[in-house]
């Protein structure tokens, strides 16, 4: 999953950033509301972390325009202040969640998780399971029948993508829009590598790949 995150203090920001990577999502960091805005319009994002004072153009104003532009994507604002009134102006122009500074990251992450399930989703908000396959989002664990196997940060990543789009023909430009980061290089061959790997540890005893290769097109995640 894909995370923009807008916010001018460097430190906050970078805080942010390390421990969003840690956790295995992709995360662009914007330092004021243009670039933000820049970036909203360039990226494919599943989720924004919008900062309310920002240089340049406001959180609000960047919220408002994410909402006139129809893009459905969750925003969780953040600000220093703990006012009614601001919670209040931050959710009537479209904020979807609300978090004062300081927060404990484990909060933030819990939110995250909970701005990014699907309507409908409720039930299956932290387990995603598939035939064989079970994935614990919480703790980010993966089972294959029953055993216990480890995947890298961005094995588990592309997992998650796949899985939540299971049934349905990804490309790689949408894989590389949610599951990496601005620094993708799109020439290269990561994304067919990591399909590779991820294989090699999903589809043990199968015959058949759980990761369908669609000539010409991407991957699709066998509906099971
Ligand atoms: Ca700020």
């Amino acid at each position: 999953m894909r995370i923009l995150l807008v916010e001018d203090e460097v430190k906050m920001a970078s805080f942010i950033v390390r421990g969003l990577k840690e956790e295995g999502y992709a995360v662009d960091a914007a330092e004021d509301g243009e670039k933000g805005w820049e970036y909203v319009l360039l990226n494919e994002y599943d989720l924004i972390i919008l900062d309310l004072n920002l240089p340049k153009m406001s959180g609000m104003t960047l919220c408002s325009k994410i909402r006139k532009k129809e893009l459905n994507i969750p925003v969780l604002m953040l600000t220093a202040r703990d006012s009614l009134e601001d919670k209040i102006k931050g959710l009537d122009q479209g904020a979807d969640d609300y978090l004062t500074k300081p927060f404990a990251f484990d909060e933030l992450l819990a939110r995250i998780r909970a701005l990014l399930r699907r309507p409908g989703d409720l039930q299956k908000a932290v387990i995603l399971e598939s035939g064989h396959i079970k994935v614990d989002l919480l703790s980010r664990r993966v089972w294959v029948q029953g055993d216990e196997v480890g995947l890298s940060q961005k094995e588990f990543a592309l997992l998650e993508f796949l899985m939540r789009k299971k049934g349905e023909v990804v490309t790689r430009s949408q894989i590389a829009e949610h599951v990496w980061d601005l620094h993708f290089d799109p020439m290269s061959n990561t994304i067919d590598v990591y399909i590779n790997f991820l294989r090699k540890k999903i589809d043990k005893g199968r015959s058949q790949s759980m990761i369908e290769t669609m000539r010409g097109a991407g991957y699709r995640f066998i509906n099971q």
